[in-house]
């Protein structure tokens, strides 16, 4: 039935641990891939319809998902999601395109803004949701607008007030939103400069984040008035172990898959972490991933 909707590309039964940045994860019933805008919409509306529930999954850098998976469609935007077009100091982009790409892509046009992004290994979708930031700047600081799609509304263009950007949300958190293009505005400047800042900042990640090992990036949102790896360092729980689940001895933010982690390994881990903090230094800890599945 599902061919019917998503002629294209779908697959009963896939292990999602290959789609996340973790290696973590179950099964998803169907992973669907879908190329068009039309797709999208008939997809989501057959799943509604039939009371099928849909997540739709980015790179998968900023989730972990359980070890029973997840019931229903998960959905990924496919190729024509990753077009990148530059007018002036306007770049447009499909959700599904790296930010890495996006950044590198700004770069070439001389149009700086994303130096910040180029090391953050999401999709630009899931880094406009996330609100994704680092060094200071986030995507709020460029983007003017998107394109986004609602069941009920169709598609819809979205300024940058209606998203909504605030620290690692955005109003597409609540309103289910897909978010199918963004509209990003840049500043001139010089290639060299961009990519020698990026050079930079992309040096800084892999001397303090442990790059080498899987992992979903930050675990934990930044508390108000302090840093969550510091609190965790405080608490004396680097290098912590749960199962094949580890706080990261090189940035004590991550949780690091040793190899062969569980989801049911990090969730032990977070839930020792937040209790351990609170205890030690009276913060409590929100993780930033997104946990998703069931049971
Ligand atoms: C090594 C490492 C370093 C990282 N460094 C940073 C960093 O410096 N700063 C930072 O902010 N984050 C960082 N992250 C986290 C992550 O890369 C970002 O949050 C990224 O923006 C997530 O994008 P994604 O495509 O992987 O989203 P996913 O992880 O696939 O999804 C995250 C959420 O976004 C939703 N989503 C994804 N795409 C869309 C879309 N098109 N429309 C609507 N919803 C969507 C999903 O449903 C899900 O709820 C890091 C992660 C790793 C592994």
């Amino acid at each position: 039935m599902i061919a019917a909707v998503a002629p294209y590309s779908y697959r009963y039964d896939q292990p999602l641990a290959r789609y996340t940045s973790f290696r973590i994860g179950g099964p998803a019933d169907l992973l669907v891939e879908v190329n068009t805008r039309e797709e999208l919409d008939r997809l989501i509306g057959y799943c509604e319809r039939e009371r099928i529930p849909w997540l739709l999954l980015g790179r998968g850098t900023n989730v972990l998902i359980k070890d029973a998976g997840i019931r229903g469609v998960v959905v990924q935007l496919g190729p024509d999601f990753n077009r990148i077009t530059v007018e002036g100091v306007n770049l447009r982009a499909g959700a599904g395109a790296p930010l890495a790409l996006v950044a590198e892509t700004a770069a070439r046009y001389g149009l700086s803004g994303l130096e910040f992004a180029s090391g953050i290994p999401g999709s630009l979708g899931g880094g406009v949701y996330m609100n994704a930031g680092a060094y200071g700047r986030e995507m709020k600081d460029v983007v003017a607008g998107a394109e986004v799609y609602h069941l009920d509304a169709g598609f819809t263009s979205l300024n940058r007030e209606g998203l909504t950007l605030g620290y690692r949300t955005s109003s597409l958190q609540q309103s289910r939103g897909i978010l199918v293009e963004a509209h990003l505005q840049l500043t001139h400047g010089d290639e060299a400069a961009i990519r020698a800042e990026m050079k930079a900042l992309n040096g800084q990640r892999r001397e303090k984040q442990p790059l080498e090992l899987p992992s979903a990036g930050s675990v934990f949102k930044r508390p108000v008035g302090a840093f969550a790896g510091r609190l965790i360092e405080e608490a004396g729980l680097k290098g912590k172990t749960v199962g094949r689940a580890q706080v990261s001895p090189k940035h004590a933010g991550f949780i690091v898959n040793l190899g062969g982690a569980t989801a049911g390994d990090v969730l032990a881990l977070i839930e020792e972490v937040q209790t351990e903090v609170e205890r030690c230094t009276g913060y409590r800890l929100e993780p930033e991933l997104r946990i998703l599945g069931g049971e």
